[in-house]
């Protein structure tokens, strides 16, 4: 990194105490961007890196609601409005305890690109609050989410701001969010959120977009190096919305997912994952991992609090897909893969390697594949959504899937001739970074000093 990076990158740390993820998004994003920098002065002159580390706004506001015992609970909520020059302000909110401004703001920092890699017309932004779905009720869900939006939708708006779901908010929370903001606007305002049901403006495949186009991506990676996802042996971590529908499509492609997990511990089933089951328990039912041994019967087993890429030190493993959250494979994770031979590891969640794990894949000559290209098909196909909510449309399934892995073949393949570009073929972190950089950069020339 230049002097002068690093000391506007000193600057941010500074100026953003106290938010250790957000950092990592930075630091990670200025290791790549030096190149870019030197080739082209303009972006120096014009302050754009001072100005993308900056949010264009910041919301934090309290969220009162009434549980069922009729005690009045208290959270925060949080949006930041990160960047906006290639669109309104897009990206999920976040329902979990942990959710704190800081990891708010690592999300969003990495929407801007995400978003920018996508080629649509789309901002970055992220949300949350530090609510714990896990264990209420429905009414309390629906009691905190109206909460939430009395709030949030003065911020909102087709054109300004478009929400969908991450951790913790699914189709359930979207469908309570939109109800209230119907509720307080008075207008059908479809295209303010994204991730609806496909009933009342929903779009087919946003489902299923974040893991199909993980898969997708993986699948177009592997193709470099003579490999494909057939036969495969592939463990996808977490057992959410972006694992369910990655496993649901490796296993399309004819490759077998060996292990999921959850936030208590792994489950190993070495005949592959059970995705009707997997779903009953955990779409259906919202349980826990730990009931799947018993109801799959065979050699399936749960192990509390596993390591599930330790898997690939005793069985076969050929594709690591971390979809769960952030900072979840470590460097003893990711070495422990690297020894035993898998020759991918694709970030379906956000930033789940550490930067040192990243740096042990590299040298090993894994292929690594960064969150913001590998799941931008989940926001790829919130733009969909919104596109067909304009023209008052429906696509049908197939023709939205097509749309989706068109996408997904056009960001990897930015990333890697980007890489290319800049003499470092096959380093996707580069070719990500720099490649959303550059399109928001040139939008933020265009537009002046905003
Ligand atoms: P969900 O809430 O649907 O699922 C999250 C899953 O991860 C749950 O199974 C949860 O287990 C598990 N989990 C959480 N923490 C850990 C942990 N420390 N170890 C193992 N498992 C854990 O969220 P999503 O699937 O929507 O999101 C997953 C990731 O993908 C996030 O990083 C999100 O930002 C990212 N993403 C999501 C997109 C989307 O469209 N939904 C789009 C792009 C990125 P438990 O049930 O125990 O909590």
């Amino acid at each position: 990194m230049t002097t002068a990076l690093s000391s506007l990158l000193d600057d941010v740390l500074r100026r953003n105490a106290g938010e250790p993820e957000f950092h990592q998004a930075a630091r990670e994003v200025f290791g790549s961007l030096g190149p870019v920098i030197d080739r082209h002065p303009r972006y120096a002159e014009a302050a754009v890196l001072e100005r993308l580390t900056e949010p264009e706004r910041q919301l934090i506001f309290r969220v009162p609601w009434t549980d069922d015992d009729g005690h009045v609970r208290v959270n925060r909520g949080f949006r930041v409005e990160f960047n906006s020059v290639l669109g309104p302000y897009k990206g999920g909110l976040r329902f979990h305890p942990s959710v704190t401004l800081g990891t708010v703001k690592f999300l969003g920092f990495e929407q801007i690109f995400k978003n920018a890699l996508t080629g649509l017309p789309i901002g970055g932004g992220k949300g949350g609050s530090d609510f714990d779905p896990k264990g209420k009720s429905d009414a309390e869900v629906m009691r905190f989410c109206q909460s939430f939006m009395t709030e949030l939708y003065r911020h909102l708006g087709e054109h300004t701001d478009v929400p969908a779901g991450d951790i913790g908010v699914g189709g359930r929370e979207i469908g309570y969010l939109f109800g209230q903001y119907k509720r307080i606007t008075n207008r059908y305002e479809s295209g303010v959120l994204t991730g609806k049901g496909v009933g009342w403006g929903g779009s087919l495949v946003r489902t299923e977009a974040t893991g199909y186009g993980t898969v997708f991506f993986a699948q177009r990676m592997l193709a470099t190096r003579g490999r494909d996802l057939d036969g495969a042996r592939v463990l996808v971590s977490g057992s959410g919305n972006v694992a369910i529908y990655a496993i649901e499509k490796v296993h399309q492609l004819g490759g077998t997912v060996i292990a999921c997990s959850d936030s208590s511990g792994v489950v190993h089933d070495p005949d592959g994952i059970d995705l009707a089951l997997l779903r009953q328990i955990k779409e259906v039912e919202r349980g826990r991992l730990s009931e799947y041994p018993a109801r799959r019967g065979g050699s399936a087993e749960y192990l509390p609090n596993g390591d599930i890429w330790a898997l690939s030190a005793t069985t076969r493993v050929d594709v690591a897909m971390p979809c769960a959250t952030q900072n979840e494979l470590d460097a003893t994770a990711a070495s422990t893969l690297a020894t035993h031979g898998v020759a991918a590891v694709v970030e379906g969640a956000n930033m789940p390697c550490t930067p040192d794990a990243v740096h042990v894949l590299r040298a090993a000559g894994v292929l690594f594949a960064p969150g913001k290209a590998a799941n931008a098909g989940g926001v790829a196909t919130s733009a969909l959504e919104m596109q067909q909510n304009a023209s008052r449309d429906a696509w049908t399934f197939d023709y939205a899937e097509q749309r989706l892995a068109d996408i997904m073949a056009n960001i990897h393949d930015s990333c890697a001739e980007t890489a290319a570009e800049y003499g470092e073929p096959g380093d996707y972190v580069l070719g990500a970074n720099v490649a959303g950089f550059v399109r928001v950069a040139d939008a933020m020339l265009a537009l002046g000093v905003i």
